[in-house]
């Protein structure tokens, strides 16, 4: 059933209630991040990813589109090992993380001089955030959790780095950004000193797809690489992440016969 777009008058107040309930909680979870000011409720639950084309026209890709993201990542059709992207990451002097209600997301200034190099496009970065349990798998196996460091291009293009994160005992790099996650939606919080380079295994071998947003509005045209080889993450942060954000991976979705590259490697 739709939940918008009803002709029926009660339903249609019904609805606008919804809406402005939605609108108000979107007030609180802030304009950062994926959450945009008015931008329709959804979530990984009742309103979850088998619904989102159904809650907003303007998210019709999430169903329509035949290049989406995540998908499964075990079979790679070619093997391009000279053509990976570059990473180019340095130390940043300080990141903002923003609950925005779907995860907590790290803002990275653009004048910090980290980026990819996609294909010759110089991609930078704007910033990372996190889903649990992973979004895509390698070989049939989920990850824990799974980090998107997001890129942009001056044409507005979108590249995403994933890094898949496994269960550790002990803490790691992300441990000083995961500790300090603002519980609360619409909360932020500084850290500083933040190293991207170290959320990053060695071995950079990876898969290279074209895609789309794995959340709404699900927009295709984004450049995916996903790192074969996993970090680690550690317990506490994933039970901390988990207290917050209890499930939010969208399922992976059919290849309809893109091309993957698996590349690069050490
Ligand atoms: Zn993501």
């Amino acid at each position: 059933m739709s939940v918008l777009g009803s002709a029926s008058p009660v339903r249609s107040v019904v609805n606008r209630r919804s809406a402005l309930v939605a609108l108000a909680l979107l007030a609180v979870a802030g304009c950062g991040g994926s959450v945009v000011a008015g931008e329709p409720h959804w979530d990984y639950d009742a309103e979850g990813p088998d619904h989102w084309a159904d809650l907003d026209r303007g998210y019709a890709t999430c169903r329509a589109g035949h290049a989406q993201s995540p998908i499964a990542l075990d079979s790679p059709t070619e093997i391009h090992p000279t053509d990976h992207i570059e990473v180019d990451y340095r130390p940043v002097s300080a990141v903002t993380l923003l609950n925005n209600g779907h995860t907590i997301q790290a803002s990275v200034p653009a004048e910090s001089g980290n980026a990819i190099v996609v294909d010759g496009t110089r991609f930078t970065l704007t910033q990372f955030h996190f889903h649990l349990p992973s979004e895509h798998t390698v070989d049939g196996d989920e990850a824990a959790m799974e980090l998107h460091l997001v890129h942009t291009a001056p044409s507005g293009r979108l590249a995403v780095l994933a890094v898949l994160l496994r269960a550790a005992d002990d803490p790691t790099p992300l441990s000083r950004v995961l500790a300090a996650s603002p519980a609360h939606p619409g909360r932020t919080e500084a850290v500083a000193a933040v190293d991207p380079r170290e959320f990053l295994p060695v071995d950079l071998a990876q898969f290279r797809y074209q895609g789309s947003l794995t959340t709404p509005p699900c927009t295709e045209g984004v450049e995916w690489t996903v790192l074969r080889h996993s970090t680690a993450v550690s317990v506490t942060d994933i039970d901390n992440y988990r207290a917050m954000f209890p499930h939010s991976n969208r399922p992976t979705q059919p290849r309809y016969g893109r091309p993957v590259v698996l590349a690069g490697g050490n």
